[in-house]
């Protein structure tokens, strides 16, 4: 039987539409958990990096991102060890109960003993383990405009990048994020600059969040207890910067007019106790990303595939265009309430940021838009205690990034 030529045309080119199977499927995603801000001796933390580093392993984290001010853990640095100082004898007698007496370098020096503070390189050959535990480079890029503190952290970087500075508080932000994107084009990573605790000594309001450009990240979480992510006054929480900062960028076209993501961190000094100013433990990033490589961690952000915890753990974030579904893991016993936030055009309170649009303890959460929202986020909180609270009573909370129709 001979093959019509027509025929074998309609078959090859029904063969070439047919998509391959495996192109349709998603690639793999798994939920990687880590902190992005953490302070040791290297800066004005309590800690040898190794302390540090060792709790966050402990802890269940996969990524860790010490973020000591305007510099890396790079270079020879010894620290004087001595009674009532930042490393005292004790200090050092730990890391060498947990981690051998070989591993800690001391020498004396004009009648006084000091350690050598562990390398960024030394602790990711200690620390980094395949699909476990990945150290990620960064810095907090610790900058100021007159009384206004701009501080942002830098991550995945290869080497340090220096306060860029600027004539206002606007300019010295969009410096220093302009150079850390100059860093990403220039040595070929994924890169990402996030814009720490605006209300940090009050340094920050909404028009300054609304106006960054190239990079769209602050943290609407941080532990440290000095700087005031709750409304306090007549200064706004965190969470109301937020809404009217993407306010700002989504109805005015503010900034380079992208959603703005928020994150929650630690910024931890204090590594040994369960309560101090800022312990590590108080909020993380849960990251939807290919690998445990930063590369993927830093893409995976940028895409807006993470969410902001203080404990609330969530299975799945989908959003089709038109309809946010969240799933929560449940723990036994514990009660979720989920708020989908927004700003609408054409409903309840116009063009006021951050209504409320829809209250659910349903699980999964799910709230459709009708078009008229700029855009729309999630915030779960559950009826447990956070154990580690940044202040008494917190309850677990989390934070989905905004998505817009
Ligand atoms: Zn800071
Ligand atoms: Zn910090």
């Amino acid at each position: 039987m001979t093959l019509s030529l027509s025929t074998f045309l309609i078959g090859l080119i029904l063969l070439l539409q047919a998509p391959p199977a495996e192109s349709a499927a998603e690639p793999e995603a798994n939920w990687y958990r880590g902190n992005t801000h953490t302070h040791t001796l290297w800066s004005d933390g309590d800690a040898p990096p190794e302390h540090a580093v060792k709790w966050y392993v402990d802890n269940d984290y996969d990524f860790l991102v010490l973020s000591d001010h305007n510099l890396m853990q790079q270079g020879e640095k010894w620290f004087k060890v001595e009674e009532g100082g930042r490393l005292t004898p004790s200090k050092v007698a730990e890391v060498e109960t947990d981690f051998g007496t070989e591993w800690v370098k001391t020498r004396e020096s004009e009648g006084a003993t000091e350690m050598r503070l562990r390398t960024l390189d030394e602790l990711k050959a200690h620390f980094d383990k395949p699909d476990a535990f990945l150290l990620i480079p960064g810095e907090e890029v610790t900058d100021k405009y007159r009384l206004a503190q701009v501080h942002i952290n830098a991550i995945n970087l290869e080497s340090s990048i220096d306060p860029q500075h600027g004539d206002s508080v606007q300019e010295t932000i969009q410096n220093n994020l302009d150079a850390i994107q100059a860093h990403g084009k220039a040595t070929g990573r994924a890169v990402l600059g996030h814009l720490n605790h605006p209300n940090f000594q009050k340094s920050l309001g909404a028009t300054n969040l609304a106006n960054m450009k190239g990079e769209h990240f602050f943290e609407v979480y941080n532990g440290h207890r000095s700087v005031q992510n709750e409304q306090i006054g007549d200064r706004p929480s965190t969470e109301t910067l937020w809404d009217r900062a993407l306010t700002m960028r989504l109805r005015d076209g503010a900034g380079d007019g992208e959603l703005l993501y928020g994150l929650a961190t630690d910024d931890a000094h204090d590594h040994y106790a369960a309560d101090a100013v800022s312990v590590p433990g108080r909020g993380w990033l849960m990251v939807r990303a290919e690998n445990l490589d930063a590369d993927s961690i830093v893409s995976a952000m940028k895409r807006g595939d993470f969410y902001a915890s203080s404990g609330v753990e969530l299975e799945a974030i989908t959003f089709d265009g038109k309809t946010l579904e969240i799933r929560i893991k449940e723990e036994p016993g514990v009660d979720y309430v989920t708020e989908f936030l927004g700003t609408s055009e054409g409903k309840g309170d116009v063009g006021t940021p951050g209504q409320m649009l829809f209250i659910t303890n349903m699980n999964p959460a799910t709230y459709t838009l009708d078009g008229d929202e700029l855009y729309v986020r999630a915030r779960i909180r559950s009826t447990r205690l956070h154990p580690r609270p940044y202040a008494e009573g917190d309850y677990e909370t989390a934070w989905v990034q905004p998505v817009k129709p």
